[in-house]
């Protein structure tokens, strides 16, 4: 183990210094998506900084386990446990099964999640599969006098807490007691107002299609108690670090807190790591709106989904950050520089050990002081701009690309294959482009495809993208 790690704590409300509890070892928690609908580009920016902090921490030397859950029943429309069921809704909406729903929207989440580098977590959990799970926890609340029933449902009672509202200095504590959004009725079987659902027995969802046995009647579980439960399973009763949005933070991860603390009765997770919003120019981004924007959407309009991770990674994760396809298309610009940079390297001689190391500090020091990507992009450049053979600055790419994950060798590859095929064969593939550019002008699509297809049984693959058509040997 090597140097310092730091990170902003939203515990502690600062930056500390990360230490685990078990010594090189780290158990983390992410929440995962609710799958009822697509993840847009913002939701997606949260897991782009949280690889980054996995990656980070094992380029410090650290060995992490990290685990995630699929939301594939009890979420509702409002975080506070009111409105619709969002997987209900979603079935409704595209007329399938809430299963079939589950389904879809959870493959299309992993599409993007993986288009945009992000290592998969080792353990994915719906949580579906974990009734039994849930139904022990809501049991032990309740023989702690932690939790009660009423009007058939089992609720947490936060006013058995002194200290329910460990995020409050972030968000205004008047805020979190609304907790609702105004158009949604109040639960009068609340005791508190910030008293939260553990288990649904009664709902005004009668058509609710998943549904289990349980001690207090038929029902489903309650979006929060997933999280602490489906962590403990795999984590132990101590973990190391939790994250998720800014939005996550209330209520949903003031109610982990508070269920998982007051069912162990001890302290459960040291460090939460929340990354802040995208926004577009109209606000907050959101899929309540239009068409969602996701990462399939940008690839079908002709962007590398690794150009959006790179733009990600140039701001600070605890910053909002502004998304507008002219920022995207200047990024196109600078993404293709650097790869034109590294292309041009050659792997000849020897790597020069030393200022190796010396970059590769400087690298983890960015890295790991609240994950400066921005600073770890800066020492990439420098160390590309560095008094020091190619075979060097090739090994530091590569080395860094362990955090950044940006293809970097791979896409430098593809534009040398470009440049570096025989002259005849290059002719004829910008010749049979521009053929098919003329096919496709004048409405002829098949020709247009044809000339595709039989470019492809040459071996050569073309794409239309943002900057025009691509091409890469197959
Ligand atoms: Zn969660």
């Amino acid at each position: 183990m090597s140097n310092s790690f730091r990170f902003y704590n939203s515990l502690t409300r600062k930056v500390d210094e990360f230490v685990p509890n078990e010594e090189g070892k780290v158990s983390m928690y992410t929440c995962g998506p609710t799958v009822y609908h697509y993840a847009h580009i913002g939701n997606i920016r949260t897991y782009i900084m949280q690889d980054v902090l996995v990656k980070a921490l094992e380029y410090a030397g650290y060995d992490v386990k990290r685990v995630m859950n699929i939301t594939d029943v009890g979420h509702l429309s409002s975080d506070a446990d009111t409105g619709e069921d969002k997987m209900l809704a979603g079935a409704k909406r595209e007329h399938k099964s809430v299963m079939e729903i589950a389904r879809f929207y959870t493959d299309a989440f992993f599409k993007d999640f993986a288009a945009v580098g992000n290592k998969k977590p080792d353990v994915i959990e719906p949580a579906t599969n974990c009734i039994p799970e849930f139904i022990h926890m809501v049991q032990v609340l309740l023989e702690k006098g932690y939790a009660y029933q009423a009007g058939g449902n089992v609720y947490f009672d936060t006013s058995k807490l002194d200290d329910y509202y460990v995020f409050s200095s972030a968000i205004e504590k008047e805020e979190l007691q609304i907790g609702v959004r105004d158009d949604v009725e109040e639960d009068s079987n609340k005791r508190n107002k910030t008293d939260f659902v553990l288990w649904f027995t009664k709902s005004k969802f009668e058509d609710q299609a998943l549904k289990w046995d349980s001690p207090w009647g038929v029902g489903y579980p309650g979006w929060h108690i997933e999280c602490s439960c489906i962590s403990m399973k795999h984590l132990g009763e101590r973990l190391d670090i939790h994250c998720g949005g800014v939005d996550n933070m209330f209520p949903h991860h003031t109610n982990e807190i508070a269920q998982s603390e007051s069912y162990l009765g001890h302290k459960w997770c040291n460090y939460w790591f929340h990354s802040n919003h995208l926004n577009d120019r109209a606000g907050k981004m959101s899929k309540s709106k239009g068409a969602v924007l996701t990462v399939s959407v940008l690839q079908e309009k002709g962007y590398d989904p690794l150009v959006y991770r790179f733009f990600c990674l140039q701001s600070h994760y605890r910053k909002p950050l502004e998304f507008s396809f002219d920022v995207l298309d200047s990024n196109v610009g600078t993404f293709n520089k650097l790869v034109k940079r590294v292309a041009e390297l050659k792997a000849d001689g020897a790597v020069d050990e030393k200022v190796k190391k010396e970059f590769e500090d400087k690298f983890r020091a960015a890295i790991s002081d609240d994950l400066n990507t921005s600073m770890a992009i800066t020492v990439l450049y420098d160390a590309l701009k560095a008094d020091t053979n190619d075979a060097t600055k090739l090994a530091l790419v590569e080395s860094f690309d362990k955090v950044l994950s940006l293809d970097l060798i791979g896409h430098a590859t593809s534009l040398s294959e470009e440049t570096e095929v025989d002259p005849e064969l290059l002719e004829y593939i910008n010749q049979q482009i521009e053929k098919r550019a003329e096919a496709k002008k004048a409405k002829d699509f098949a020709t247009a495809d044809a000339i595709r297809n039989e470019l492809l049984s040459r071996g050569v693959e073309i794409k239309d993208t943002r900057e025009g058509v691509k091409w890469q040997l197959v």
